[in-house]
């Protein structure tokens, strides 16, 4: 194994036995993984692969060696919380994984899962874009982010610490897939999805003097989990409540019926529980759960009431509704593509309700209208 060179994530003291280990990434704001450490020592999430060695340094200034960790329970497999749990068994084979029920059959392999994500940034700019030329260089300059992205991937894979033998790294990420077995202990990592403990809705489970009850809140993804400490009272809120605005990938892994339902589960969950804190996978500890989840819902409301209302005028296309709910100002920026998505989930939901009707033209272009 190559040395861990790279800063620790910081640890912050949520209590005596949950920590918060904050771990820089590209792509977005940090991510928080959690640390219990109780008579079974667990983490929630495991972070971006490129950020394992500032996670086990963290764990190494608590005096933790990875293979002391027993368990890694995934809140959901987007990237930036799941891929350093695949190279985990390059360094500690005896952790075990846990996660939603569904997401190892849904993931056979990882990287294959995110060639669809590059393939969906093309798909949305496809219909969103009229212009030929437009589209062309937005799509071109999507591929070159995800191209960045991919490569970070496969260097994450082998250069913290595991060996790519035998195979270029772009053989390691796009060769074919081997059987589940033998990708378990692969010297990149795993491609597939491993999980120890397939987890459902009311799932319980002790790690000793603190409990877990699990709960599904879909919407932010099909496969998302927020493990609840039922003892002290914390919720790992995962991606559900990341800012203002939901990221919600309808032709992905999201549904926005689904996020509503998961928010309103949420606010029951403190009604239940006022005093139920509440931790997310990025950002700070959210300090009113209430309001956050107010402001999220009324967000929705006012993005699709201004939806509905822009239709009035006529077809739209997905850029000009863009423009007039955001501002030309997103244009080309970071949360360009998260808006668009967020904007589409919002117009599907309407024409899965019968709202929103749409025309799809040959070259992909996609204009909406309202119906009657
Ligand atoms: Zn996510």
């Amino acid at each position: 194994m190559r040395r861990l060179t790279a800063k620790p994530g910081e640890v912050h003291r949520v209590t005596d036995q949950i920590y918060r280990i904050t771990l820089h990434q590209p792509f977005y704001a940090p991510n928080q993984v959690y640390l219990i450490r109780d008579k079974t020592t667990m983490l929630i999430d495991s972070g971006y692969v490129e950020s394992i060695a500032p996670l086990a340094l963290a764990l190494k200034s608590l005096g933790l060696a990875m293979r002391d960790i027993d368990v890694i329970v995934y809140t959901h497999p987007h990237i930036d919380h799941i891929t350093g749990g695949l190279l985990w068994s390059q360094y500690s084979r005896r952790t075990e994984r846990w996660g939603h029920y569904d997401m190892a059959r849904a993931i056979p392999d990882y990287p294959e899962f995110i060639d669809i994500w590059q393939a969906d940034t093309a798909r949305i700019l496809t219909l969103a874009y009229k212009d030929k030329q437009a589209r062309t260089s937005r799509i071109r300059r999507a591929n070159d982010r995800w191209a960045r992205f991919v490569h970070r991937f496969a260097e994450g894979l082998d250069s913290s610490g595991a060996s790519v033998r035998h195979s270029s790294r772009a053989e390691a990420l796009h060769g074919h897939a081997s059987s589940g077995a033998s990708v378990r202990h692969s010297k990149i990592g795993d491609r597939a999805v491993i999980l120890d403990r397939l987890l459902k809705e009311g799932d319980e489970f002790s790690t000793g003097k603190l409990h877990f009850r699990i709960l599904e809140t879909p919407g932010h993804c099909t496969w998302h989990i927020t493990p609840v400490e039922t003892t002290v009272g914390f919720a790992f809120t995962g991606d559900v409540l990341i800012g203002n605005i939901p990221a919600i990938y309808d032709k992905l892994d999201g549904n926005l019926e689904l996020f509503q339902q998961t928010l309103t589960k949420l606010l029951d969950l403190r009604k239940a529980s006022p005093h139920m804190r509440f931790m997310p996978a990025h950002g700070d500890e959210i300090q009113h759960p209430e309001r956050a989840i107010k402001i999220v819902q009324k967000t929705i409301g006012i993005l699709e009431n201004g939806l509905l209302k822009k239709l009035v005028e006529g077809r739209k296309d997905l850029v000009d509704l863009m423009e007039s709910a955001f501002g030309a100002h997103l244009e080309g920026g970071n949360h360009f593509i998260t808006a668009l998505e967020l904007l589409e989930a919002l117009l599907r939901k309407l024409m899965r309700e019968g709202r929103v009707g749409s025309q799809v033209y040959a070259d992909g272009h996609e204009e909406f209208y309202l119906k009657h």
